[in-house]
């Protein structure tokens, strides 16, 4: 069942969603920061004046929480998830999106270290009151990361893109969509959740903001190359099954090569020229070994995905929160 849309027209309620791992050196400023945003907002008369923030923390082995808990007793609007362990970027994000559905009208996404312009909020904002369900924030440009990560997410967006067409080229995880488009989120029970999948695919009416992607504010990025391969891996796997097709492609190409190679034998017998060596037989058997090894993996991943998912396990635990427990 879905929550109604709120009403254009008067003020929106938002709350901030802010995953947070490992960020004690970022959250005061980022607090203030989107604060002070919020104060703004409401001023415009786009956000109520009671909109809030919740800093979500995700299993961090640094003073995180305490952090936390001192910054929402200093400010009242601002609330502190804690859970149990490290459930990573996504289900942090869905943990604090799921719990504060009830209590706001638009729910925003936005990572704790404000590399993303948050005064594209004002405007993600405007195009709610305008009647949009879901605002994607997109990078124009990605400049201030290092030369790997940029060619690694051309790659990957051009990758996603080529295989899922719903994919929205230059958008992460900074959004904001109405809490009717969370309350249908939640219908999607998968295990395997990858939010930039998720949103497009829910659909309603949407709309993007353009912006540029500054330094991280303070500390180092909590995304180790391990982690930013396997969220792009469950950006594939997750919403297409092209690497399965792939697999039959692969296949139907060997066939073809095959054909080719025993033309190639035949007239080699029927012209009578050179002995077959052991090398070319021991180079097809090596290649074709490697085509089923290939397969076998892409076919094992999927099957390890329905694995994960029968078994229905909770994507976040809470361990407490501010408002208590
Ligand atoms: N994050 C998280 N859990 C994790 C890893 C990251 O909640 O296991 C949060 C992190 O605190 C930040 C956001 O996800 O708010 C994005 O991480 P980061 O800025 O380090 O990634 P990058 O911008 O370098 O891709
Ligand atoms: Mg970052």
């Amino acid at each position: 069942m879905s929550a109604s849309p709120p009403t254009p027209g008067r003020p929106l309620k938002v709350c901030i969603v802010i995953p947070c791992y490992n960020e004690e050196g970022v959250l005061g400023h980022t607090v203030n920061v989107l604060l002070a945003q919020l104060d703004s907002t409401a001023q415009a008369g786009l956000s109520t004046t009671d909109s809030f923030l919740c800093l979500v923390d995700d299993g961090s082995r640094d003073a995180t929480w305490a952090e936390i808990e001192q910054l929402a007793r200093e400010f009242p609007r601002v609330q502190g998830l804690k859970l149990s362990s490290n459930f990573g970027h996504q289900n942090a994000v869905i943990a604090g999106l799921f719990t504060q559905r009830p209590n706001a009208d638009i729910l925003i996404s936005i990572d704790a270290d404000l590399q993303d312009d948050v005064d594209v909020i004002t405007e993600m904002l405007r195009k709610h009151h305008e009647g949009k369900r879901v605002v994607y924030g997109v990078r124009e440009d990605r400049e201030v990361d290092s030369f790997g990560k940029q060619i690694a997410a051309r790659v990957f967006y051009s990758m996603i893109k080529w295989m899922n067409d719903r994919a929205i080229k230059g958008h992460a995880d900074f959004r904001s969509a109405d809490s009717r488009v969370v309350a249908d989120l939640e219908r999607f029970n998968e295990a395997n959740v990858y939010l930039r999948g998720l949103f497009p695919l829910i659909g309603y009416s949407s709309a993007e903001v353009r912006y540029v992607r500054k330094e991280r504010h303070a500390g180092e990025s909590k995304y180790s190359y391990r982690k930013l391969m396997s969220l792009a891996w469950q950006g594939i796997t997750s919403f297409t099954t092209t690497p399965l097709k792939l697999v039959l492609y692969l296949g139907l190409l060997m066939l073809v090569i095959c054909f080719g190679i025993g033309a190639w034998i035949v007239w080699a017998l029927i012209v009578g020229t050179a002995i077959q060596g052991w090398a070319s037989t021991v180079v097809l058997i090596m290649l074709f070994s490697a085509m089923n090894m290939i397969g076998l993996g892409i076919i094992g991943e999927y099957v390890g995905k329905i694995y994960r998912e029968v078994k229905q396990r909770p994507r976040y635990i809470i361990d407490r929160s501010t408002q208590g427990e």
